[in-house]
Parts: C-alpha cells; sequence; structure tokens
C-alpha cells in the first residue's frame, strides 16, 4: 500500500442504526474508532446481539495500533469485549467509558489482561504517525470526547456523538474554542453524527426536562416509579435531587441501574445525597409517598426489573394503584411492541404511566439537531465531510446541510457506507474500493455463541412454513429400512389441509431411500442431506413453501 495517503475506512455505523466503529489507517499503521454493537432488528429472529465483523482489522493484525473510545454508548463500546478477544491492542478512552468498558469485560472470559489508558480532556496521545487530542462534548452522556487526530496528510475530526447543550447538568461545557481552533488552523476531514440530521431547530439540554419532572413530583401521592437508560447520569442526578427536595427516599433497581450508577458515583461524577438512599427490599415498608424508585429496563426488555414489576413478579416491590410511573427515554423503534405490553400491565394495576413525547418533554435526544449540526460544520469548515453515525437518509440530510461551505473552503463532501474505503491526500479525496463489513449475530449475551447464519436462515424458515420431520427407521442389524418412513410436522400449513400431500411426501423419502447405495446408507450425515434435499424439493414444487426440514435416523 502506498504510504503517503490516509484511508478512512467506516467498518460498521454508516448506513445503519449502532454497531459503528471505524478504521483510520496511514502506511502500516491502523487506529480503531469506536467498537459498538447493534440492537438486532426484526429479522433476526431470537438473536440477542448484533456485532461488526472485524475481518479487515483480523486481516490486517500487525498494524493495528490501538483502540480509541468516544463514549460509553452500547453502540459505540458493545464489542470492544469481541475485538480484544481477537486483537491484543491497547484501549483508550475517559476513566467512565473504560470503567462501563470493564464491567463489559467482566462478563467474557479474555485470555489475558487488557491494557486500558485512561484520557482527560485536551490530553494529547501519540500513536505512530498519529497525534490525537481528546476535546469534550456533550451528549446524552457524561464524560464523552470528541478526536482530533493530526496525521501526516492533515488533521481529522471525528465528533463521537454530541448535541451542543448550552446547560449541561454536571456544567461540563462542549469544548467549542478547541474545535474552533482546529478550524481555524486547518482541517482536512470531518465526520460528524449525523443522528438527527433530519429534526429541525436545537436539541433541548438535558435540563430541560426538570419543568416536567419536578411537576410529576409535585403531584406524585405515591410512589414515583422513574425509569431511564442507566447510563443516562445526568437523568439519575437528577432524580437524585428531585428526591432529595420533595423529601424522598430513593431505591435504586435493576442490575445494570445499581453497576452504572456505583461506577459513577465511584469516579466523582455522580453526587448521592447523604442518607437518600434506601434498601430495594424496603421499599414496600417505607411510606409510598416517601419513595422514588429508579429502575432499569426502558425498552421493556423480559427479564429487567421493570418488566417484572410490571407483571408483578419483582422480588421486592409491587406497583399500587395510584402509583406514578414514568418512562425518561426514547422508545427505540422495533421495541414499541414490548414497551406498550409492559405499560399496558402497569396501567392495569391502577398506575399512571407516563411516557413519549409531552411538552415540557420527559425525555430528550443526546443529539444534536439542525442548527447544532450546522454549527459544528461552520466551526470546523472541513476541506472534506463525511457524515457518520445514521442511515442513508440521515446521512444525506447531513450532507446537504455542508452545501453552503462551498464557498468557505469545502471541496467535497462523501456519503460513505460501512466498507467504503475513502482516501485522502493534503489536496485530493477519492473512494477507493471496499473492504469486507458484515454482522456476526451472537445468542443470549454470550460472546461465546456466534450464530451462524445458517441459524438465523433456519429461524426464518420454522417462523414462516413450519418444520417438517421425517422419521426414519433403520434396522440396526440388517441396515434395512423396515417400515414407509413417517413425516411429523407443525406450523407448516399444507401437512394439515387433510390432503394426501403427506403421504405423497412419505413416498418420496422411501424412493430415496431406495436409489442409495449401501455405502451411502450406512453414512447418516449423507442420507439426512439426501433426504432432505429430495424432500424440499417436492415440497417447494408442490407448495411453494420453505418449510425447515429436519431428518431424524433412528436405529431400531
Ligand atoms: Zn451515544
Ligand atoms: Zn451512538
Amino acid at each position: 500500500m502506498t504510504t503517503n495517503k490516509l484511508q478512512v475506512t467506516p467498518l460498521g455505523g454508516l448506513g445503519e442504526f449502532g454497531m459503528n466503529i471505524m478504521a483510520l489507517r496511514y502506511g502500516d499503521h491502523i487506529l480503531v474508532i469506536d467498537s459498538g454493537m447493534m440492537f438486532p432488528e426484526e429479522e433476526l429472529l431470537g438473536v440477542d446481539l448484533v456485532m461488526p465483523d472485524f475481518a479487515y482489522l483480523k486481516e490486517n493484525a500487525e498494524h493495528v495500533r490501538a483502540l480509541i473510545l468516544t463514549h460509553g454508548h452500547e453502540d459505540h463500546i458493545g464489542a470492544v469485549p469481541l475485538l480484544l478477544s481477537e486483537l491484543n491492542i491497547p484501549v483508550y478512552g475517559t476513566a467512565f467509558t473504560l470503567a462501563l468498558v470493564e464491567r463489559r469485560l467482566d462478563e467474557y472470559d479474555l485470555e489475558y489482561e487488557p491494557s486500558l489508558h485512561p484520557v482527560k480532556p485536551r490530553q494529547l496521545l501519540e500513536i505512530g504517525p498519529f497525534k490525537i487530542e481528546f476535546i469534550h462534548v456533550t451528549h446524552s452522556m457524561v464524560s464523552c470526547v470528541a478526536l482530533a487526530i493530526t496525521t501526516p496528510v492533515g488533521v481529522v475530526i471525528h465528533t463521537g456523538d454530541f448535541k451542543v447543550d448550552p446547560t449541561p447538568t454536571d456544567n461540563e461545557l462542549f469544548d467549542l474554542h478547541t474545535l474552533a481552533d482546529y478550524g481555524k488552523r486547518g482541517v482536512l476531514l470531518l465526520l460528524s453524527d449525523s443522528t438527527n440530521a433530519d429534526r429541525p431547530g436545537y436539541t433541548e439540554s438535558e435540563r430541560a426536562v426538570r419543568p416536567r419532572f419536578e411537576d410529576i413530583f409535585n403531584r406524585a401521592e405515591r410512589k414515583l416509579v422513574i425509569s431511564c437508560f442507566s447510563s443516562s447520569i445526568h437523568r439519575i442526578q437528577l432524580m437524585l435531587d428531585l428526591s432529595q427536595e420533595f423529601g424522598r427516599k430513593v431505591a435504586i433497581v435493576g442490575r445494570s441501574m445499581v453497576s452504572v450508577t456505583e461506577i459513577a458515583h465511584s469516579l466523582g461524577l455522580l453526587e448521592i445525597p447523604d442518607g437518600v438512599l434506601i434498601r430495594p427490599q424496603d421499599v414496600m415498608n417505607t411510606p409510598a409517598q416517601k419513595v422514588t424508585v429508579l429502575i432499569s429496563g426502558t425498552q421493556g426488555e423480559p427479564m429487567s426489573a421493570l418488566s417484572r414489576l410490571a407483571v408483578d413478579n419483582h422480588k421486592h416491590i409491587s406497583l399500587e394503584r395510584g402509583d406514578v410511573v414514568a418512562l425518561s427515554s426514547r422508545i427505540i423503534p422495533g421495541n414499541e411492541k414490548a414497551i406498550f405490553r409492559m405499560l399496558d400491565h402497569m396501567s392495569r394495576r391502577g398506575a399512571d404511566v407516563l411516557y413519549g413525547s409531552m411538552n415540557p418533554p420527559i425525555h430528550v435526544s443526546g443529539h444534536g439537531s439542525i442548527e447544532e449540526l450546522r454549527l459544528v460544520l461552520n466551526l470546523v469548515r472541513p476541506r472534506y465531510f463525511v457524515p457518520i453515525h445514521g442511515e442513508y437518509r440521515q446521512l444525506s440530510k447531513h450532507a446537504r446541510l455542508a452545501e453552503h461551505l462551498r464557498s468557505s473552503g469545502l471541496e467535497e463532501t462523501f456519503l460513505l457506507e460501512s466498507g467504503d474505503v475513502l482516501e485522502l491526500e493534503p489536496q485530493s479525496a477519492r473512494k477507493n474500493g471496499r473492504v469486507n463489513v458484515g454482522r456476526v449475530c451472537i445468542d443470549s449475551g454470550s460472546v461465546d455463541e456466534v450464530v451462524e447464519e445458517v441459524v438465523i436462515r433456519d429461524r426464518r424458515h420454522l417462523s414462516e412454513d413450519g418444520i417438517v420431520l421425517p422419521i426414519i427407521a433403520i434396522n440396526r442389524h440388517t441396515g434395512k429400512i423396515e417400515t414407509l418412513p413417517e413425516i411429523v410436522s407443525r406450523g407448516f400449513a399444507s401437512a394439515e389441509d387433510g390432503s394426501t400431500f403427506l403421504q405423497d411426501a412419505r413416498q418420496v423419502v422411501a424412493r430415496t431411500l431406495e436409489t442409495s447405495t449401501v455405502e451411502e446408507k450406512t453414512d447418516w450425515g449423507v442420507m439426512k442431506e439426501k433426504v432432505r434435499a429430495d424432500l424440499k424439493r417436492y415440497i417447494v414444487k408442490e407448495t411453494s413453501r420453505r418449510p425447515l426440514i429436519m431428518p431424524v435416523i433412528l436405529e431400531v
């Protein structure tokens, strides 16, 4: 590869929601920025997690120098354990981000001690030909940074996720000055968050939810049950403060809520007023008007504390008539059914359920809207621009927002998708080929259980067309088939309408067995595959359906 060019390759998160990961390459040096996961969409049946495919990084393993993290949301760190299980590279991020990474690593057995290096905003880091400065940004989470990466061909700014919050709850302002300084000196490439590129105006400050919650606290006559993302430290701080002001004790409930608040507290990012906390087991014997329950499970996750509370299956806490439940979170598309089912259960128990869009808001987004995106574009004034973090329509809207910069030095905007390689020199940039990208599906939260594509295909067939089991009995001594094969089916419509279809299918299987050689018959793997193929051909021809076919061979 030519050494005087910079290659910028998104490996995930462009043209798709979540799973953010990007590679920067100069010569024999590769930097990885973020390593996130994605929550599965509906077509990935029964899969729990979706991770990026690291094929490109594995092929170039000896050149990968470090992983740099912008912040601790799952779509940026969720695949760190999987990446570290493939590559032993140093990881850099703020202390809070790394603490969340460690929490994930605890669930996974790495064969070595990973090297995690905490960094602070304004800190400079040198890795090979890259000089990296961390710039504090505001977002729905604490301790988030953008990256200014000085390379031999010019400066690359990666915003991470951000909104421009003029009144952040922790008073840590977006460091627009440093961003503007880079803009003044000249930026080759800007990579900027596009999540809300289709939202006009400005995103509300994290403080904007306070009036709504003051109102909720004012009116609530019984228990207050409040749920938000466990990583929303700003939101949790607000609930602790309001509870203190209104004379309520707080119980923190749910595994992730407990561990993330402990991490934030230990790093000095969350102030817990003295004596405000009570244990979950003390909630029911404290007067209801004196209790706030902070609980995890905003997305209706079936095993979450909030879901269990909804069906009165929580070890310590019950919902009672007159309790107020407030969801201070966004309803992630795809989760509507689960969330609404949970809210229905709670309403049935007589709780007043508050969620969705309200004015004043009960939840605000963590991503900048159009005017904020414009502000960052105007401050950075890049020569080249690549919208990142978003589906194609959002990337394309964001690209349009940069058009007016043509007169201020913008040469070109590139709409990249995951896998596209952008090659930059000081005076030029062009798309140059693609690298392999893809998804890895994982079951039940364990990084060990990578679900093959074939499993997903099987699950789709099962759900659409059911299952067909041809059962073949072979005599252990003679190796002969004793009786006509049986066929059992479930959820396969054509088999249940009383036609002769099943009878005919049995004949098809019998014929396959008869026409097989003795050698084939002794190899059950081969026999199963032959039976499956012949039966499939028959079923597709007769019914145009594709049920899952699983031959079973029994020795009798
Ligand atoms: Zn984020
Ligand atoms: Zn994100």
